[in-house]
């Protein structure tokens, strides 16, 4: 069973040491896995390929069904590299990069991250303004993937606020520009469920017909495993060990996907302070939630619906998620109770 987020939990309290250490210990079961593979060869449709990697500040894996063909998995990671380059704040010369040191000036974009920006303006609006990738200079304050464990001071947040909004923001065709000098972008929120769709995209179009993307625990399946059985996700118990699940979803071709203050945190003073930030104040999240999970076709809408409910909470992300077609959630609360969405497919 793929376990969902079990990558991330690796990264959660000493994320700075990431998980080369966990990749190192993967590296060689993947190429025993792929030495028996390779003694399998012209067994499909049992054949079965996968690989792991790091991108995105975090693991990634693949697994391709029915298929031998490892050169689908590399153009895969290929295209990871590619994105990374195009969609990271702080990799110089990316196209956020770009936008968020144009001082004002339009910028050229690509055709990906223009349909992002377009998108998470979508989530902007939907989620009547939880969800903004205006909170990039909140970020750059906590600095969550680097922190040890520093509180930045409550006058530099207070100072950030004028200078986040997505009202700051233009895209027009491909042109970018940010009103405010001092205004950034920061497409974490989103960027992996769009990128997972893409390579979705890309695998199918290429006669895949079963897998899984599993991007730092977004999950995104490709038809079902072989023999027509649903993929079985575990979903963490919010905090909880790596291999702790709290309950598991069956899915055949969806998006799994977890937003949860768990996945990048440090703790101070018996105080957690976590990466999904209220765009209002600049502060995280504190709402009786522990995580929500959301299941949907495409990966970019579950990616971005999952950070838009943690900041809505319960009652109100509920009520977004009951507006929407082919959605369904899961919302933990830190009573460790599960609140379901009405068509939410429940395990027995
Ligand atoms: P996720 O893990 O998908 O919930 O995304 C969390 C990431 O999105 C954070 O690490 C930030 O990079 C970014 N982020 C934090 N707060 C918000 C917010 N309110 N709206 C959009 N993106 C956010
Ligand atoms: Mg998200």
């Amino acid at each position: 069973m793929p376990r969902f987020n079990d990558y991330r939990h690796k990264k959660t309290k000493s994320q700075t040491h990431f998980s080369w250490i966990g990749l190192a210990k993967m590296v060689p079961a993947m190429l025993l896995l792929s030495l028996c593979l390779s003694g399998c060869r012209g067994q499909n449709p049992s054949a079965q390929i996968s690989d792991v990697g790091f991108y995105f500040d975090t693991v990634v894996e693949l697994r391709l069904n029915g298929t031998e063909d490892q050169s689908l998995i590399d153009k895969c990671f290929e295209k990871m590299g590619q994105y990374e380059a195009l969609l990271s704040r702080t990799r110089e010369g990316s196209d956020v990069w770009r936008i968020n040191h144009s001082a004002g000036e339009p910028v050229e974009v690509s055709d990906d991250t223009a349909a992002l920006i377009t998108l998470a303006e979508k989530y902007y609006e939907l989620s009547d303004g939880a969800f903004d990738i205006t909170v990039a200079p909140y970020v750059a304050i906590w600095d969550f993937t680097d922190n040890p464990g520093k509180v930045p001071a409550a006058a530099s947040i207070a100072a950030a606020r004028i200078h986040v909004g997505f009202p700051l923001l233009h895209l027009d065709g491909n042109t970018v520009t940010l009103d405010d000098p001092r205004a950034s972008i920061d497409l974490g929120g989103i960027a992996k469920g769009y990128i997972a769709d893409r390579l979705k995209e890309y695998l199918v179009g290429e006669g895949v017909t079963s897998g899984f993307i599993n991007l730092g625990g977004n999950m995104l399946t490709i038809g079902t495993k072989p023999g027509d059985v649903s993929w079985n996700i575990g979903i963490r118990r919010p905090f909880g060990e790596a291999s702790d699940v709290i309950t598991t979803v069956k899915v055949n071709g969806l998006s799994v996907v977890t937003s949860g203050p768990y996945e990048r945190y440090f703790e101070k003073d018996g105080k957690i302070y976590h990466h999904i930030l209220d765009p209002k104040n600049g502060y995280p999240v504190w709402n009786g939630l522990a995580s929500v999970t959301i299941l949907s076709d495409s990966s970019a809408d579950g990616d971005a619906l999952s950070t838009s409910c943690f900041v809505l909470g319960l009652d109100r992300g509920m009520e977004l998620i009951e507006s929407l077609d082919g959605i369904e959630a899961l919302f933990i609360t830190d009573d460790m109770q599960l609140h379901y969405s009405s068509g939410f497919p429940i395990s027995d």
